[in-house]
């Protein structure tokens, strides 16, 4: 079975300032640790392609997409208040959603793909960057693979310990994809209630309350996400993989073990034999690493 990890070295470019948590190091602890496992030399590493403006136009309003690039070719600033760009984010970011969009020709053509690049994606919206995210990576690659032939079905499960506002936002209203997020609730960015069902019944929200335990979420998991999964039946399965669930983030407080990860990647890939997974979030760095290589070597 043939792994790939879609990486570049720019992403580590996209400049957040000093001490801001969605920092290149995060993607550097993520390499260094997928370097040095045991399974490193079975690793396919491939540089991803840009994605084009009227790529983003499918699932972004041109209005958010120009500003982005003013703000950057104008030397960088705020996007909102948790999002700083630099004049190199722009690019970066189109970079960031081109991989997604890799990752997908990759499951497509029969392997299984991790995606480790930045800026995350999942709170952008269509028409606003906000919680450190300029494009919508999930819900582009969902986009972008029901474009190709013989996928009909998407699915996206997010289990970054956010609630994914942005991938909802843009997909809730397509019945060809289903969006499923477990999320430490209440919580930034404030969505995510149960009642939020999308347009077609398509959308599932599984709020969780903070300082929960791994036992509890994984019974989440088996009764509510993987149930929906299956359901749904995807012809492709995009993992939106942020591990601020660990209970080393230093942002949330949920505690989960990287072993957890694994359990639920395990469970996906008796949905679909190929899945994509994405980097969204994740703030310490030594579970970062960590639950990458549990991740990944679930994959083969
Ligand atoms: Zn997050």
């Amino acid at each position: 079975m043939s792994v790939f990890v879609l990486y570049h070295p720019e992403f580590l470019n996209h400049d957040t300032g000093a001490s801001h948590p969605e920092r290149p190091d995060r993607l550097q602890a993520c390499v260094s640790a997928l370097k040095s496992c045991e399974f490193s030399n079975q690793l396919n590493w491939k540089k991803p392609r840009f994605a084009i403006e009227n790529e983003l136009e499918w699932i972004h309003t041109k209005e958010h997409i120009k500003h982005i690039k003013s703000v950057c070719d104008s030397g960088g600033g705020y996007m909102d208040p948790d999002t700083p760009v630099c004049s190199e984010s722009y690019n970066i970011a189109l970079k960031s959603a081109g991989a997604w969009m890799d990752g997908v020709d990759k499951v497509i053509s029969g392997s299984s793909v991790f995606v480790l690049s930045r800026p995350p994606g999942h709170h952008a919206e269509s028409n606003r960057a906000m919680g450190f995210c300029l494009f919508s990576n999930a819900a582009l690659a969902a986009t972008y693979a029901l474009k190709q032939n013989n996928i009909n079905k998407v699915c996206i499960f997010d289990w970054d310990v956010h609630h994914g506002n942005g991938t909802q936002n843009i997909v809730q209203s397509n019945p060809d994809i289903a969006y499923v997020s477990i999320h430490q609730f209440p919580f930034y960015p404030g969505t995510g209630s149960h009642l939020e069902n999308g347009s077609h019944n398509n959308v599932l929200n599984i709020p969780i309350p903070a300082n929960l335990g791994s036992k509890e979420y994984l019974q989440k998991f088996d009764n509510d996400v993987f149930p929906f999964l299956q359901r749904n039946n995807p012809d492709i399965l995009i993992i939106s993989a942020g591990f601020d669930a660990h209970h080393r983030d230093p942002l949330a407080c949920i505690n989960l073990k990287k072993e957890d990860y694994a359990y639920m990647t395990r469970q996906c890939l008796e949905i679909q034999s190929n899945i994509l997974l994405g980097l969204e979030g994740g703030y310490d760095l030594q579970a970062l690493g960590e639950c990458c290589v549990e991740v990944v070597h679930e994959l083969f």
